[in-house]
């Protein structure tokens, strides 16, 4: 057992020479349209859209580094899993190119690429036993019998669970069918691995646990990775670099903090984390300049009515709406003047729960530095 990797980057390869290194994926201007009577179905889903027609991914530019743990984050209905099976070569793209390693592979077939996917359902054959659901890729391709023995051995040490050949899948955890779904993919040694969710089918605890192991696996083999999320906090842990989809675009790419710190829209400055909103009369109001401007909940300080505000700071009167005791923190909602709220988290160091709960009503006067109200695109 390797010690749990930490959230810190793995150092993706770069070029010693001056040439930038060729990215283990690049989507060139992809677009991809569904018509007809599947996209009928749907249609209604994206508002403005022309006829039975269904834009899921709108046009995308993506370069993924080898060797990274990339993920694609958005919520459900963004293009992520058209995108992922595109690179897979499971779907067409209406326009645009895709490269693996540099080779121009838009129209070959999935078996031509060197490219394997791991799914939230995890597809194992339920008839047979672990060992069997991990060699089943090497059999179709006729890799010889002792050599097949070797891989399934290693491939299983890779996801901690040697010794589990002769176990079928209806015997293990849902924790455990997940590694012989990823194992199975892994003995084929691809250069790109993509998951779909792949934890989406288990409980929190084990979910954390997973992603853990999950990106420790990813170091250990040293392949790329592509990881499809809507839960924000998976794709901040465990990624060197991610894309925020919305409505089949990237809306900002980059490393979990440049995400966290510097939100270029709204959507994203809502959908990495929370936070809040200032616009219009209140941006005129509270940081004395027209525009839309976010604030992140833990950067706001609640102090009593009346207190010093400093040069690079600004200060708010309001009342606490409504109190949320969380444990380790409490999230005040406070209403402003104009109709404005600005939720607070504050981390609980001294205050009782019941402490926290009695605020509500209170008048409190919130003070935040400058240089956390940031400025963002609608
Ligand atoms: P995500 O994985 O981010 O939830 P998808 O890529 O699955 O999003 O879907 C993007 C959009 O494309 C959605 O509106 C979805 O309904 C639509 N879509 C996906 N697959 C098909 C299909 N085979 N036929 C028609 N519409 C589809
Ligand atoms: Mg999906």
């Amino acid at each position: 057992m390797t010690a749990p990797a930490t959230a810190t980057a793995s150092a993706p390869q770069t070029s010693t020479t001056d040439q930038p290194a060729v990215p283990a994926v690049r989507l060139d201007g992809v677009v991809k349209r569904f018509s007809g009577e599947q996209g009928k179905r749907v249609a209604r889903t994206i508002a403005g859209q022309a006829g039975d027609e269904v834009v899921a991914v709108a046009g995308v530019d993506l370069e993924i580094r080898d060797g990274e743990f990339f993920s694609m984050l958005g919520p459900s209905g963004s293009g992520k899993t058209t995108t992922l099976r595109m690179i897979a070569g499971f779907e067409l793209p209406s326009e645009g190119r895709i490269f693996l390693h540099g080779e121009d592979v838009t129209t070959k077939p999935p078996f031509d690429r060197d490219v394997n996917t791991v799914f939230q359902d995890y597809a194992l054959f339920p008839h047979m036993t672990v060992g069997e659901n991990v060699a089943y890729g090497l059999v179709v391709r006729k890799v010889p019998g002792p050599e097949r023995v070797t891989r399934v051995a290693e491939a299983l040490r890779m996801v901690r669970l040697e010794g589990y050949d002769n176990r079928k899948p209806g015997q293990l955890s849902g924790g455990q069918r997940q590694r012989v779904a990823l194992a199975r993919a892994l003995v084929n040694r691809p250069r790109v691995l993509l998951l779909d969710e792949p934890l989406g089918a288990l409980d929190l605890k084990l979910r954390e646990e997973m992603q853990i192991e999950l990106k420790a696996i990813q170091q250990e083999v040293g392949i790329t990775f592509i990881y499809v999320t809507h839960d924000q906090e998976e794709a901040l842990t465990m990624s060197d670099r991610l894309a925020v989809f919305n409505h089949g675009r990237i809306e900002q790419l980059g490393t979990p903090a440049e995400l966290y710190e510097r939100p270029s829209t709204a959507f994203v400055a809502g959908f990495v984390g929370t936070s809040n909103l200032i616009r219009g009369e209140a941006a005129e109001r509270l940081i004395g300049r027209p525009g839309l401007y976010t604030v992140r909940p833990e950067k706001i300080r609640m102090t009593e009515p009346g207190a010093a505000v400093g040069d690079d700071e600004i200060g708010a009167d309001g009342t606490i709406r409504s109190v949320s005791y969380l444990g380790p923190d409490t999230r005040y909602v406070v209403s402003l003047e104009h109709s404005t709220e600005l939720m607070v988290t504050q981390q609980n160091l001294d205050t009782s729960s019941m402490e926290a709960l009695a605020a509500s009503g209170r008048p409190v006067r919130l003070v935040w530095k400058r240089k956390h109200a940031l400025r963002v695109n609608e």
